[in-house]
Order: C-alpha cells, then structure tokens, then sequence
C-alpha cells in the first residue's frame, strides 16, 4: 500500500470509528452498528454477508483461490452502559452509553481488514469477518454458536484482538497458554429473624453473620487453593433489610471470582459452599449459595500464537513486539470460540496516556487503527498462505 492510500484509508477508518462512537448500543441492541457494518462489508463487495447471527450479530465471507482453509476473524460491537466525559464533537450521542471500551475501534480495525483484503486479495481459502454482539455480558458469542455459527460458517481457526491502555501506540503483546480468566458470579442469601436494635438476643440478626463470612470468604484463596493457581474472590455487595434501629434479618452478598482452570473454578464453588454453610451454622442462621459461570478462561494456542507474531513482524516494529508477562485476571467472550476451533487473542496499544477500559473518559485512540487492520490482514496472508507455502 503506498503512503498515500495508507493515509486514505486512515481518515475512512477514523470516520467510521467517530461515527461508531457517536451511536454506541448496549449489548444485543447493536440494530445501528449492525446494519452500518453489513453496508460496509456489501460495499467491499464480499461473498456473502449475512445479518442476525446470533440475534445482531453479523458474519461476512470473503473467499480467494481453491484452498479449502478458513480463518475467522472476530470484533466486537456493544457499549456499556457507562454516561461519557468528553468534549470530543463525536462523543456519545446515546446518553448513559459509551463506547467505554474500545470496541468501536475493534470493529472499525476489522472492517479496514474486510476492505483490504477485498481489494487486494493475497491469500488462499475462505476468511470469515465475525462481527458480534453483547461482549461485555459474555453472552454474544455463545449467542452466535447457538445459531449455527460453526455449521453455516465454518472456520479451522480464530484470531481476535483487544486494545490496551498503558501499552504505547504501535506496539503489541500476546502470550501462548492461558491469557484471560473466568468469571464466575455468586450470591449468597443469609437468612435469619430481624428484630428490635436494642433487643438482639431476641432475635438472629444477620449482619454479624455476613460480616463473618466477608471475612471467611477470603481464606478460599489465601488457604484453600494452591498459590500456583492464580485465583480471585472478591465481594463486591453486602445489602441488608436492616434500617438505623431494627437488626436486619436478610442479608446478601454479592461477588465475582476469577480463575484460569475449571477445576480450580469448580473448587472456588465447593469451597464457598462449606464456608456459608459452616459460617450460617456458627450465627444460628441459613445460608443460599447461588454460582454461576459468566465467561470461560482464554487460552491461547501455542502454534497460533507464533503465527500471531510471525504476522506482527511484518506491522510492528521488532522492539515493540512482546510476549505479555502473565495472564490477566479481566475476562473476554472470545473465550466461547476457542472450545470449537484454536485460536490467538492479541494486545495493541492504545497509548500510554488513554484513560483504563470502562472509564468513562475512554477512548479508542485512532492512531491505532491501521496497526490492528494490518495484524489482521498479515494474519490472513501468514495463515492462507497457499499449498505452495505451507
Ligand atoms: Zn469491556
Ligand atoms: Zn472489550
């Protein structure tokens, strides 16, 4: 591509993420985003384009040569429900949503990617443009499998790609093994007998209780689960029916536990049951545990993951690749494609100054677009390279 139609397709990619960004939708209400990227993907004139996959999700084929390999590659579309801080003309236009994570940046990347590889080809075998819906609650990939995602567009293999605040522009960072953690949530409901705050004796109260099993919950980590697993039980919410002078007789907590490995996840719930019951048992009241498993761990594959580097030699310079130090404990839907096919999830920068993820003064850094939509487009080529060069 010469400098000139780089910097074409630089400002047609910055207007498109504004544009993303001006109009951001919740999770499975991405009806706007959706119909703007299937225009977009008919527009570079695809194989096929196909709309309601998965309730808004959107999958555009693109085929070249005879090969018979097909690579996926994945954005996604939702916001959050998040209220902007921003001057900038293109700030939300949705109130009480926000693009507070970079995914209109994701999809504006991929649809760069549809485009080139549209126009210029340089690949053997199918690539599938997988634009979902409803990251963030972890619900949109499932979503898309559950409606013949794998049967009607079948696929060998996956790539996706994240930005990162802190991590400078132009630089890029993936690890092979395990990448990103489970989440699971929990509630546990302590149930008691409320009563008059100057008679506690007269009645089981349940603050003191929930306050002791707070304190309980964290052992699972520090005393139940090996130090080689990394591993988080965080609560997050303690609520009674308690008010200034009646001793509450209900009280819930609510958390969210991260792991890497099912079994220390299955271990974090058998764990949590003992201690409610155990602690419930100790202040004379009853325990409710309710776990439930929101996202699986992301681990990527070691093959992929040197063919993601192999492709990130020929777009970003050789000191800023790296392999990231150690897996995170944030969570990421992509996770659901990789119990169908392998795959390789990837870090970009999105500047040393960007704002974190789910701030709401985020925002996408555009400087980083042509780096996410040229890893794609070298992924394609690395992967479909052709019978000669495989
Ligand atoms: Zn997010
Ligand atoms: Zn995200």
């Amino acid at each position: 591509m010469s400098e000139l139609d780089r910097d074409a397709l630089k400002q047609e990619m910055i207007f498109w993420r504004r544009d993303l960004h001006a109009h951001p939708e919740f999770g499975f209400e991405e009806e706007r985003t959706a119909a703007f990227v299937a225009a977009k993907l008919r527009e570079f004139g695809l194989d096929d384009v196909t709309e309601g996959v998965g309730g808004t999700g959107v999958v555009g084929t693109l085929k070249r040569g005879s090969g018979n390999r097909a690579i996926a590659l994945r954005a996604d579309m939702d916001a959050l429900r998040i209220t902007e801080q921003s001057d900038a003309p293109y700030r939300s236009g949705n109130p009480g949503i926000m693009h507070a994570c970079g995914h209109d940046g994701h999809t504006t990347m991929l649809l760069g990617a549809a485009k080139l590889l549209a126009e210029q080809g340089g690949f053997d075998g199918t690539v599938r443009f997988i634009f979902q819906p409803a990251e963030e609650w972890g619900r949109g990939a499932l979503a898309m499998l559950d409606d013949g995602l794998m049967r009607r567009f079948p696929f060998d293999e996956i790539f996706g790609l994240h930005n990162m605040p802190g991590l400078p522009i132009g630089h890029f960072e993936t690890r092979a093994g395990p990448v990103m953690s489970a989440e699971d949530n929990f509630e546990i409901v302590l149930k008691g007998l409320g009563g008059h705050a100057a008679r506690p004796h007269a009645g089981n109260e349940t603050l003191v209780a929930a306050c002791a099993l707070v304190t309980n919950l964290q052992t699972i980590v520090s005393r139940r689960l090996s130090p080689a697993d990394i591993s988080v039980v965080s609560v997050t919410e303690l609520i009674t029916d308690g008010t200034r002078n009646a001793l509450p007789g209900l009280a819930r907590i609510l958390g969210d536990a991260r792991s890497f490995r099912p079994e220390v996840s299955a271990e974090i719930e058998r764990q949590m049951r003992i201690i409610a019951e155990g602690t419930a048992a100790a202040y004379n009241v009853t325990a409710e545990v309710k776990y439930s498993r929101e996202f699986v761990p992301l681990r990527n594959d070691a093959e992929l993951v040197d063919a993601a580097f192999a492709a990130a030699r020929g777009v970003f310079e050789p000191g800023n690749i790296a392999v990231a130090r150690e897996p995170m404990t944030a969570s990421e839907d992509f996770a659901r494609f990789l119990d169908h096919v392998p795959g390789c999830f990837v870090f970009l920068g999105n500047g040393e100054a960007s704002a974190p993820l789910h701030n709401s003064s985020y925002d996408f850094n555009d400087d980083g677009l042509l780096f996410g939509t040229n890893f794609h487009v070298a992924v394609v080529r690395q992967r479909l390279c052709g019978e000669a060069g495989r």
